[in-house]
Parts: C-alpha cells; structure tokens; sequence
C-alpha cells in the first residue's frame, strides 16, 4: 500500500506555482491577489481560512482577508463581493462556507463575479466544466484530480465509485472522471448516496473509490477490493480525550481496515485537504494570468 500524500503532491504544486509566480513577475505583472471574506467565527471556518492565506504567503500570492460578525447583513456582504468584483487589484474571491442561515448561500455564489470565482462555485463555471470549456473547476475535485495525476492513477477505462453527490465534491467529480479527457478522464463513473441500494456491492467492484460523505468510518474494508485506489474526502471531527483539543480528525473511510488492501489510499489529514487549497492557488494563479478565460 502507498499513501496518496497530499503533502508531497501539494508542495510539488506550489513549487511549480511560486517559480510561476516569479516569471509572472518578471514579465512584470503583479502578483495575483486573493479575497478571502469569513463570516463569524466557526472554528473549522478559521482554520481552513488561515491555512489558506498561509499557503498563499508561501507562494507569495498576496492575501486581503475581511472578516465580519455573523450578524453582518445579507445586504452588506453582497456589496463588499460587489465592491471586490469591481476592484482591480484583486484576481479571486472566496467566501468561507458555511454563512449563517439569514445569508443565502445561492446569493453569494451568484453575485462572485465568475472571472473571480476561485472556488468554481457559480453557475457559469460549473456549466463550463460540464461542457469541457475553460473553467475555474471546484477546489476540492480539481485537487483529487491533481492528487490522482500527480501519482500517476490511471483513470481511462476503471470503474469510478463516487460516494456523495454535493455540489461542491461529488458531482462535479463525477463528471470531471467521466469526461472525454485523456489526463484524468474516460472512467466509468457511478455516483451513490443515501438512496443507492447496496452499495456495498457497487464499491466492492470498483477500481476507485472516492467517500464525500461526513460520517466517519463508512466504508469499510468489506466494501473495498484488492488493490484498489481510495479516496478519502471526509473531514469528521470524533471525540478524542486523548487529545488537547478533545477531538480527533477523521475521514469517512476506516483506515486502519481498508488501508492494507489498497494499491493506494489518501490519510486523514495529510490528503485531499492539502489539495484542496493547492487547487485554490492554482485557480488564484489561473485568475491572475488570465489562463481560465
Ligand atoms: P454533503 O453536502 O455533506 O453531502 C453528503 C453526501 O453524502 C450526500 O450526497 C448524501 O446523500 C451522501 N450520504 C449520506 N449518507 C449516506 C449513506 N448512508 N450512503 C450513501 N451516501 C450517503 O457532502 P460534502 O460537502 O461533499 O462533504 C462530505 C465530506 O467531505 C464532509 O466530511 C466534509 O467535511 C468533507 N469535505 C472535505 C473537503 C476537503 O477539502 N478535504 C472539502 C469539502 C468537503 P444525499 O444526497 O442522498 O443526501
């Protein structure tokens, strides 16, 4: 069994980006800029938001973050998106999800400006993935897709298990590995979730399987064949008294049981996470050269 290292692949990835960067630079442009907005203080949120203006500091894309109250309007927040579409010295925008529940989600993602839309959330660009057309593609599939590449998974011709079918992870995925596309494409994809019948069945067959569920431990080592590739996108936080802060990071997938049978398989954390903010600089990067239009 190898590890998927999300570590290894992402600091290739940055690598790459910085000297990216710097010829970027030198041809002299200035350096991409990303908007972060955060709203409230949900602890997930503040970490996920802080390893992002992190990673960007690494590569030296700039980083404005602008944080508000969770009582922020659902008015004043679509005027500072507003604002930072029309400001030119910014390349992309992300807003930290989850919004408290007065903000519509569907709002926000609508009124990003789809030239800015790093996170590959809004309408435009997702039917611009579907269609094979330039795209910013989704984080968090675009970094499974770079994981899968950067290990060399051959996709064409295998049977693709997808569990979970959010807008943001499983289905874009399902469509970006069933596509007509030699690099990560032409699988054979079937897309569960909590109304499939036996899936247990479905996985077991599977040449790859990706879990994006959110419940720790789902799939077990029944439901994996041997040798396969596995996936794991879940982020579960499991009581952990053993622990400082009282909880544990966990995928969806029982790691010590399915790891041994795998060709490869992705830890939790140290996996898809990283590649999910890689594949963020990446489409940052793409923003400021102008390579997604
Ligand atoms: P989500 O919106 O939470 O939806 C979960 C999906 O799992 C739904 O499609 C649901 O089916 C399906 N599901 C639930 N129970 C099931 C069952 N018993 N059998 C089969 N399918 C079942 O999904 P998400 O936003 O993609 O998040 C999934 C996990 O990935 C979470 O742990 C999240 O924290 C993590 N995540 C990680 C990253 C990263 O960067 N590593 C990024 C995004 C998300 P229905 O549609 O039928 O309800």
């Amino acid at each position: 069994m190898q590890l998927l290292d999300g570590k290894v692949a992402s600091a290739a990835i940055k690598e790459d980006l910085k000297n990216k960067i710097s010829a970027l630079q030198s041809n002299g442009r200035k350096l991409p800029h990303l908007a972060a907005i955060l709203v409230g203080n949900d602890p997930a949120s503040e970490t996920y938001v802080a390893s992002k203006v992190k990673n960007c500091k690494e590569i030296r894309i700039e980083s404005s973050l602008f944080r508000y109250e969770s009582s922020i309007s659902e008015e004043m927040l679509l005027q500072k998106i507003q604002e930072l579409n029309n400001d030119d010295t910014i390349n992309g925008i992300l807003v930290q999800v989850p919004l408290p529940k007065h903000i519509s989600e569907k709002k926000v993602i609508l009124n990003i400006s789809p030239l800015k839309d790093v996170d590959g959330f809004h309408p435009l660009n997702v039917g611009n993935m579907v269609l094979g057309f330039p795209a910013f593609i989704s984080a968090t599939p675009f970094g499974i897709l770079l994981l899968l590449q950067h290990y060399k998974i051959e996709t064409s011709g295998k049977n693709v298990v997808v569990i979970g079918r959010s807008n943001n992870v499983g289905t874009p995925l399902s469509i970006l590995l069933s596509r007509n596309n030699n690099e990560y494409g032409n699988a054979t994809v079937t897309l569960c979730h909590s109304k499939t019948k036996d899936l247990k069945s479905i996985c077991v067959n599977a040449d790859i399987v990706i879990a994006a569920i959110g419940r720790p431990w789902f799939v077990t080592a029944d439901m994996v064949k041997e040798k396969a590739v596995v996936v794991d996108v879940g982020i579960n936080r499991v009581k952990d008294e053993t622990k400082k802060s009282g909880f544990a990071l966990k995928g969806d997938v029982d790691f010590e049981n399915v790891a041994p049978k795998c060709s490869y398989i992705t830890p939790v954390p140290g996996g898809v996470g990283l590649m999910t903010i890689a594949a963020l600089l990446m489409n940052t990067f793409k923003a400021a050269e102008g390579s997604h239009k």
